[in-house]
């Protein structure tokens, strides 16, 4: 599978078992009275069970495969939350951001409230916002919580559980727009549970997105929580962080962002369930246990704490994370009934007719590199963001688009990524750069071009077969000049080796691609059509 995703496949595939940390004693686990004896018997301690999941992104019909196992899907990943909380009554489910945002039409054509809908089901008890939570800005995110209408779905509820955010703040004045901690009680144990996202989140958001808000430290806004926390005499502390970490299964070479984190906040947060990244993180740093699980409901992590009913304080914890394997476990039937009641009602959606195709149009490349397919995908991007040139990877195209009556449906085949158009400032000589960069020592991957035609010459040696650019009026790229350029995230991540991508300035994010493409040939002439029409020249 060509991996056109900024995260994920590869990393899923690392690592399939699930490793368990040793319990990890904290604090004065021995106190006079037990002097001399083993840690005192659990049944002095009150025992809470925490499942967490992060980045689901709405993948509520989505089967993925680890070490060729299935797993994934809202139905199977139900059925493991509820075995694990058949286990401990003092159980709460919790989660840690961009649990909506890039997911599939299921999910994503009715503005998300389905994966709300399911996480009410399961019997959230808190969450918190991931990045993803601001692609449609701050008062679509705060229907999705609050309840209210949309003109594509009506009226909705919103979530039944809590959203906490310390450090996302109304920028006019400084307050966070959400709680910045909820104070849960289970068994009369107070727990506080204190949230918030990373600050790059408006570099990684369409500035339509995050308009009206600032992200400040997450450090200063989590030791502000921990204060408030501590004054009221709650000893518990879990943070939600929508931030990266990753760890080796064992709990070792603990990295990221969240690592950081954790080393300079109060040392009364207990756990930190992290985020954003899709990874595998079960680790101690600090005295605080963190924990990943992976992406998409593939997983989830079970963080079991011991809690000292006098000091109100945790005394020991561990952590496991669970891979939510198909075999081995019934689907939940309750869980499954809703996502067939979705599947059913986005049916027409999916069925729509964007266009009519006038023939069928393919991501077969000429011997130069250009596809039809490819023309119009690139001309879409470029027309979404008004830019200068487009470059799309060939590995993000899925499918063909047959003659006749084009669906949604087909169309989200074609691009099933969600990954979101990006502008960027980029100089002749950079973008020479970057069409050289298509050849590298093990592949070489075609871009798909708009709004330039080149020539490269299959003799030259690997860093100059790009011989003339020129935009299209004939006149030749210039090297010192500003262009700007359309990209998808994946690339302008440095995506398939497109490092000098990297480097692009004055970036802006924009739709998600699937969209561009839409909106694209719902604009075209009927029928419509695409063709290789020489952007691409290859000499000997
Ligand atoms: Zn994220």
């Amino acid at each position: 599978m060509k991996n056109s995703k900024r995260w994920g496949r590869r990393v899923l595939s690392a690592l399939t078992a699930a490793a368990v940390l040793a319990a990890t004693p904290v604090g004065a686990a021995g106190n006079g009275k037990s002097k001399g004896k083993p840690p005192a018997s659990s049944h002095r301690y009150i025992e809470v069970q925490l499942l967490g999941i992060n980045d689901f992104h709405g993948q509520l019909n989505v089967t993925r495969k680890v070490g060729g196992r299935e797993v994934g899907r809202a139905d199977y990943l139900a059925a493991y939350l509820k075995q694990r909380e058949a286990e401990n009554k003092n159980t709460l489910l919790v989660h840690a951001g961009d649990a909506v945002g890039a997911s599939p039409p299921v999910s994503a054509l009715l503005q998300d409230e389905p994966t709300i809908e399911v996480l009410n089901k399961l019997g959230f008890d808190v969450g918190t916002l991931g990045n993803h939570e601001f692609d449609e800005g701050v008062a679509e995110m705060l229907r999705l919580i609050h309840g209210g209408y949309h003109p594509a779905t009506g009226d909705f509820a919103g979530a039944d559980f809590p959203y906490v955010s310390a450090n996302v703040v109304d920028a006019q004045t400084g307050k966070p727009i959400l709680p910045p901690y909820v104070i849960k009680r289970v068994n009369g144990m107070p727990i506080g549970f204190i949230g918030v996202t990373l600050t790059e989140t408006p570099t990684i958001v369409t500035p339509s997105g995050v308009a009206g808000v600032k992200f400040i430290d997450e450090a200063t806004a989590i030791n502000k929580a921990v204060r408030e926390l501590k004054k009221k005499g709650v000893q518990t502390i879990i943070v939600l962080a929508h931030n990266p970490g990753v760890s080796n299964p064992d709990g070792t070479n603990a990295s990221g962002e969240i690592v950081d984190i954790a080393k300079t906040i109060d040392d009364e947060v207990d756990v930190i369930f992290a985020g954003h990244n899709h990874a595998y993180l079960n680790a101690v740093v600090d005295g605080k246990l963190l924990v990943q699980s992976y992406s998409y409901g593939t997983a989830f992590s079970d963080v079991d704490l011991k809690i000292d009913p006098r000091t109100k304080d945790v005394v020991a914890k561990k952590a496991e994370i669970v891979t939510t394997y198909h075999d081995g476990i019934t689907p939940d039937p309750e869980i499954r009934t809703l996502i067939e009641k979705y599947e059913a009602k986005v049916a027409p959606l999916v069925n729509q007719v964007i266009g009519t195709a006038a023939e069928t149009i393919t991501d077969e490349q000429n011997e130069s590199g250009e596809s039809a397919l490819g023309n119009l995908i690139a001309d879409a991007q470029r027309a979404a963001m008004k830019t200068d040139f487009a470059f799309m990877n060939p590995g993000g195209i899925r499918a063909d688009i047959e003659q006749g009556e084009v669906t949604w449906g087909e169309l989200y085949n074609v691009q099933p990524f969600n990954n979101q158009l990006v502008k960027m400032t980029l100089t002749g000589a950079q973008i020479r750069q970057l069409l050289n960069q298509q050849w590298q020592p093990t592949q070489t991957r075609m871009l798909q071009i708009s709004g330039l035609r080149y020539t490269w010459s299959a003799s030259k040696p690997v860093g100059e077969k790009v011989i003339d650019i020129q935009l299209p009026d004939g006149t030749p790229l210039k090297p010192d000049a500003e262009y700007t350029v359309t990209v998808n995230s994946f690339l302008a991540d440095g995506g398939d080796g497109f490092t000098v991508l990297t480097q692009g300035t004055n970036r802006e994010v924009g739709p998600v691609d699937l969209d561009a493409l839409v909106s694209y040939i719902r604009g075209l002439e009927q029928p419509f059509s695409a063709r290789i029409e020489g952007r691409i020249n290859r000499l000997p």
